[in-house]
């Protein structure tokens, strides 16, 4: 049987990643929601298991020393990660996985899951970007200045990414996710790579926002 591909989503927190996955997911009935560990408190409206499997810190730390995770990082003073069992079960069956994760995490996960394709959503511009993080209201005003100062540094990241999409219009991004999914499905990459790899889409962020 076809094993499931997965597709590693990071981005700067504020740029949209969990809208627009989320999009992708309704859209996509054979791609399943990788669920993440961590052990940050739920926001409002989300639901254990469903958006994160919420958990304290002794029970995180007892699944990492006994290897439950494939990868996991410090993020704002949590902890994240992706175990070994948010895996295995769907891409064993064939269905494809999206990865919504931090970019240390996506680090760990070029080194250690060989098949997985990496996909980086960019803000507009950094004006934007903060702009998203105030309107969201789930941060304080020192939570939000430290998610942007990560931002900075997450952005460095980029270079090991396989496609880079502006996150402008909601709908355009998520088009753009699709067709790079489907792409790496039908295994014919040459367009979406064109349209959407990192080199390309990068230089063309740089321009716009310099
Ligand atoms: P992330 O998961 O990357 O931290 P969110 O998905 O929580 O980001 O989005 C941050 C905020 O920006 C949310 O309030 C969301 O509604 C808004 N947002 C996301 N994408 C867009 C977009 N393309 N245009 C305008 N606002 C957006
Ligand atoms: P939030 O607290 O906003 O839900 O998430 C903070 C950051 O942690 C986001 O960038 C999110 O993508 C990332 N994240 C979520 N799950 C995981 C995971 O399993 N591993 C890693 N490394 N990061 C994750």
């Amino acid at each position: 049987m076809r094993r499931g591909i997965p597709f590693v989503v990071a981005a700067p927190s504020g740029t949209g990643k969990t809208t627009v996955c989320r999009a992708l997911l309704k859209r996509d009935p054979n791609l399943r929601f990788s669920v993440s560990h961590t052990t940050r408190l739920p926001r409002e409206g989300e639901v254990d298991g469903r958006d994160y499997h919420f958990v304290r810190a002794e029970g995180f730390r007892k699944l990492v020393e006994e290897g439950g995770f494939v990868e996991h990082a410090e993020y704002a003073g949590h902890l994240y990660g992706t175990s070994r069992a948010a895996l295995r079960e769907p891409l064993d069956s064939g269905l494809d996985l999206l990865l919504e994760i931090e970019v240390q995490g996506a680090q760990q996960m070029r080194d250690r899951l060989d098949d997985a394709r990496f996909l980086f959503l960019l803000p507009p511009s950094f004006e934007v970007l903060e702009e998203r993080l105030r309107r969201r209201g789930t941060d304080s005003a020192e939570a939000v200045e430290h998610r942007l100062a990560l931002a900075d540094r997450e952005l460095e990241a980029v270079s090991f990414f396989d496609y880079a999409v502006v996150n402008d219009a909601i709908a355009d991004c998520v088009d753009a996710l699709q067709e790079i999914v489907e792409a790496e499905r039908a295994g014919d990459t040459r367009l979406a790579r064109e349209r959407f790899g990192r080199e390309v889409a990068l230089a063309r962020w740089r321009a716009a926002t310099s």
